[in-house]
């Protein structure tokens, strides 16, 4: 008879500066957003979803999946954002056998987040010295799907969530969605690359993801604190919705981040929403 193994996951979150810092004040105690990383394992092997931003937190995070003593196959990158992706040069010279995967669109948009012009004009100035340099990019998985230990883990693609080509991986046998960014939790969501009609397809792949009825939902940023239980889904589409009619109703920047700020007080990382109010005034 053989043997399956039952898959285990854990995620390891790190607190970091925001991208956008020049907002009004006020909220300092918010001013940081996390990134987490989540390790899927099984008896022997693993899989490793996003890395982080700084050469600092990706040695963090080589230490944390080193703890588990299993053999990292895959690292799966959900979407192209540097802070997702930065981290595979390190962790492939820590894993030599490790392959990097991602979708082929999330993998164009890493090859233009990580290019030497934006890592000096954007990346660099935000964490000097702390971007680790060559950039080592994703391979395109030419499947929506890959296994670990005879367990199907499926690519799901969400489209233009908060950047393009965006994606969730998930793991039916344990009903896990790793989420990436197409959902947040308890953090101001990024909606500085949106439209108006790409923030109703975010909705729509929502909508998706929660026909899948989940019963963790890691996502890309989240209060360290916070559970996995699937009502983020819901609080997320409620975020897109309160933004899209709270810009119609408002004509400046400063009116509708205060709109925002009066709903979500407690949402973690203000400077995202400033980047998104000033974004759709422009
Ligand atoms: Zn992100």
């Amino acid at each position: 008879m053989i043997k399956i193994s039952n898959l285990q996951f854990a995620e390891l979150c790190v607190k970091r500066a925001g991208l956008t810092r020049n907002l009004p004040k006020g909220k300092e105690e918010l001013q940081w957003v996390s990134n987490t990383a989540t390790l899927i394992y099984g008896e022997k092997d693993a899989v490793l979803v996003d890395t982080f931003t700084t050469i600092g937190q990706n040695q963090k995070l080589i230490d944390w999946i080193k703890s588990f003593d299993r053999n990292l196959k895959y690292i799966y990158i959900t979407h192209g954002h540097g802070d997702h992706f930065f981290g595979i040069k390190q962790i492939k010279e820590a894993f030599p056998n490790v392959k990097a995967l991602a979708t082929k669109g999330s993998v164009e948009v890493s090859y233009k987040q990580g290019s030497p012009k934006h890592i000096e004009s954007f990346w660099g100035k935000l964490f000097p010295n702390q971007i680790p340099q060559p950039q080592v990019f994703p391979d395109v998985i030419d499947s929506n799907s890959f296994e670990l230990e005879e367990h199907g883990l499926e690519i799901i693609e969400a489209g233009f969530t908060d950047t393009a080509n965006t994606t969730s991986l998930w793991i039916p046998d344990i009903e896990l969605l790793v989420a990436g960014d197409v959902v947040y939790n308890g953090i101001h969501q990024h909606l500085a690359e949106t439209t108006e009609s790409s923030r109703l397809e975010w909705i729509l792949a929502i909508d998706g993801l929660k026909e899948l009825n989940s019963k963790f939902v890691i996502t890309g940023h989240k209060v360290p604190e916070n559970d996995n239980k699937p009502k983020i889904l819901d609080e997320t589409k409620q975020y897109l919705l309160d933004f899209i009619r709270l810009d119609k109703e408002t004509d400046n920047v400063l009116d509708l981040y205060n709109a925002m700020l009066d709903l979500y007080p407690n949402r973690v990382n203000p400077g995202a929403l400033w980047g998104s109010a000033n974004a759709v005034k422009a």
